[in-house]
């Protein structure tokens, strides 16, 4: 910011102006003082007023402006969430929406989760509450040595990164589209493992969109078209 002779760089308010102002405001500046008034050759101040960028790009404020206009004329189209048709209600997702996490089962129906707490240490809200158990030749409950005998989620503090499925080794636990967490009760919150789980084998569980619970009061248990 060298603007020597007029003094501009020590006054800061001069500085800001000009570095806002541009090539013009540096110009106009640069002119001696006896020249600022606009009658000597040099850049006048009115010729200075109507380069200023603000006016210049009033064309371009004038296109953004058009597009408001135009949309405000344009059909709304909402989701009629609630009240709309279905067990969604009228609501609808892409494919990648992180809902609420559904806890996988392999082909044999068992469950993928092999209690290795990865999910619990990568989750950054530490919102992830495991109890492992073994399996037993009696009660065998995972493919592995271990399974999940408590597996709770705390929806008042995930944040749904998906870090906790990025983790897990097995895919057991994935996002589903669930998304009515919302609850005055906190308590109600914290999902447990017999909500969290898929209803059925992996080939058909991987694609599951809402939990056991869910399914139980009307959820689709298979994806629909266009959610
Ligand atoms: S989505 Fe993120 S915050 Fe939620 S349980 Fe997984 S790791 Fe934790
Ligand atoms: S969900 Fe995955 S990462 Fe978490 S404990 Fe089970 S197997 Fe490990």
């Amino acid at each position: 910011m060298g603007f020597q002779g007029t003094g501009s760089a020590k006054i800061p308010w001069l500085r800001i102006a000009l570095a806002a102002h541009g090539r013009d405001a540096r110009a106009y500046m640069n002119l001696r003082p006896s020249r600022r008034a606009g009658s000597a050759p040099g850049v006048p101040l009115s010729v200075y007023l109507i380069r200023m960028p603000v006016l210049k790009n009033i064309a371009a404020i004038a296109k953004g402006m058009s597009i408001t206009f135009r949309e405000m004329f344009q059909p709304t189209i909402v989701e009629n969430y609630p009240d709309g048709p279905g067990p969604l209600k009228g609501a609808k997702f892409q494919a990648r929406y992180r809902g609420t996490h559904v806890l996988q089962r392999d082909e044999n129906g068992l469950e993928k989760c092999v209690a290795c707490f990865l999910c619990a240490a990568n989750c950054p809200s530490n919102c992830i509450y495991i109890e492992a158990a073994e399996n037993t030749a009696e009660h065998r409950v995972s493919g592995a040595e271990r399974y999940a005998k408590v597996y709770n989620i705390d929806y008042n503090r995930c944040i749904f990164c998906g870090y906790c499925v990025e983790a897990c080794p097995t895919d057991a636990i994935t996002h589903g589209h669930g998304f009515e967490v919302a609850s005055f009760n906190v308590s109600g919150l914290i999902y447990r493992k017999e909500q969290l789980l898929a209803p059925m084998p992996a080939h058909m569980g991987a694609n599951a969109v809402f939990n056991q619970d869910e399914v139980g009061v009307g959820a689709p248990a298979l994806p629909v078209q266009g959610s």
